[in-house]
């Protein structure tokens, strides 16, 4: 078959992975011109990541990451209220993208257009490009995430993202600029802080190019936080407002300052020191979504294009591999209407089984 895809993060991988092992013919279309290298931190690998690795023959990525030997909650004043729990391994995201992206020859990966629809008629899917090139294939696929284009064109009705009420802001600090004591707490565990309208969580991840030495790694904080005004908090340094999120180094200088100083008053020592010792900040609002559909014909929605789970659960790449999975399957049965049926079927209860189990963990927070 000849498949096109938007999106080439893990949903678009995955898939294009997996479908290219079966023979078909997969082109990956990824809006972002610089490609999405060292942009991941860390995650805690689930089953279908295991066995998503295993079919593409590169089971040794879900051994390699950064062991948490416990888990930590703080006290407001910086001191080990409780510690315990097992030790928990976070495998690097950039591994993990570098590993399926290698199965992906560079001329079938292409970076810097994205797609803006997508439809069917008798002959065929096609994918619009920003530049306006159509491309048809025999199926197209939407792996292009919480905006998705392909959703947009396939269920024009749909209601979309839901905001829940709160953000997370996030810091991810190269070990170096930690300060010594700040890291003599967290380093190597899994930090808590709970307070009301809010949670702060952090944990140490692999370098930017995957480095696992002490010293060369990052420590990854979040902090979840109430806010009602969403357009405030997602105005850019270039006051254009962004619908979901704001990549490092384009929060504003004024918001960045506030969140450190908030950091400095309400939460522990050690986490409110992550903050001030991030140079960039970024910020990600939280949101439910739930598809009613992910195949119509021949068009199909994978990953974060079909279902954004909050991310207390830890679930969206291992939700990703199994949607990829499934579909993969569905497709070397021919994509027929039952091949179809038995895809929505199994991955929609999942969907939606992951995106509630979501919001019963954030239910304290929005
Ligand atoms: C850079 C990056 C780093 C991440 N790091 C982590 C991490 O450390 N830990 C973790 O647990 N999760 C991380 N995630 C999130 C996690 O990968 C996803 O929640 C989950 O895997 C679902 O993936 P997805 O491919 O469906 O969606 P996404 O990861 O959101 O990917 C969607 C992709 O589609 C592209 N895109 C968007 N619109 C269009 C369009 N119109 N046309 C073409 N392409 C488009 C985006 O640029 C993006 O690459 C990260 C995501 C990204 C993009």
């Amino acid at each position: 078959m000849r498949i096109v895809i938007a999106g080439g993060s893990m949903a678009g991988l995955f898939a294009a992975a997996l479908l290219r092992k079966a023979g078909h013919d997969v082109q990956v279309h990824e809006r972002s011109r610089a490609g999405l290298e060292g942009r991941g931190a860390g995650l805690v690998a689930q089953q279908e990541v295991f066995d998503l690795l295993h079919r593409i023959g590169r089971d040794e990525v879900a051994r390699l990451g950064v062991v948490a030997r416990e888990r930590i909650t703080l006290a407001r004043d910086g001191s080990i209220a409780s510690a315990g729990g097992p030790p928990q391994m976070q495998i690097s995201w950039d591994h993990l993208y570098v590993a399926t992206r290698m199965q992906i020859p560079d001329e079938a990966y292409h970076l810097g257009r994205g797609a803006i629809a997508a439809g069917q008629d008798a002959d065929g899917a096609w994918l619009e490009l920003d530049d306006g090139e159509r491309i048809h294939a025999d199926l197209v696929i939407g792996a292009d995430g919480i905006g998705s284009a392909v959703r947009r064109s396939m269920l024009p009705d749909d209601a979309g993202p839901r905001y829940t009420g709160y953000v997370a802001w996030r810091a991810l600090v190269p070990e170096a600029l930690l300060p010594v004591s700040a890291a003599d707490v967290l380093s190597d565990r899994f930090a808590f802080f709970h307070m009301p309208g809010g949670q702060a969580l952090g944990y140490t991840v692999t370098g930017a190019n995957g480095e696992l030495t002490p010293g060369q790694r990052r420590y990854n904080a979040v902090w979840y936080r109430t806010t009602p005004d969403l357009a405030a908090t997602l105005t850019n340094v270039d006051g254009r407002v962004h619908p979901y999120s704001l990549p490092p180094g384009t929060v504003r200088p004024d918001a960045a300052r506030e969140m450190v100083t908030s950091a400095r008053s309400l939460l522990p020592w050690p986490f409110a020191d992550v903050f001030a010792a991030e140079p960039q900040p970024f910020v990600q609002a939280i949101f439910d979504m739930e598809t009613p559909r992910m195949a119509a014909g021949r068009l199909a929605l994978i990953g974060d294009a079909a279902f954004v789970a909050r991310p207390h659960t830890a679930m969206g790449v291992a939700k990703a591999a199994g949607d990829a999975m499934a579909l993969a399957h569905a497709v070397n049965r021919g994509w027929t209407s039952e091949a179809r049926g038995d895809f929505e079927a199994e991955r929609l209860g999942t969907g939606r089984a992951i995106v509630d189990y979501g919001r019963r963990l954030g239910a304290s927070l929005g």
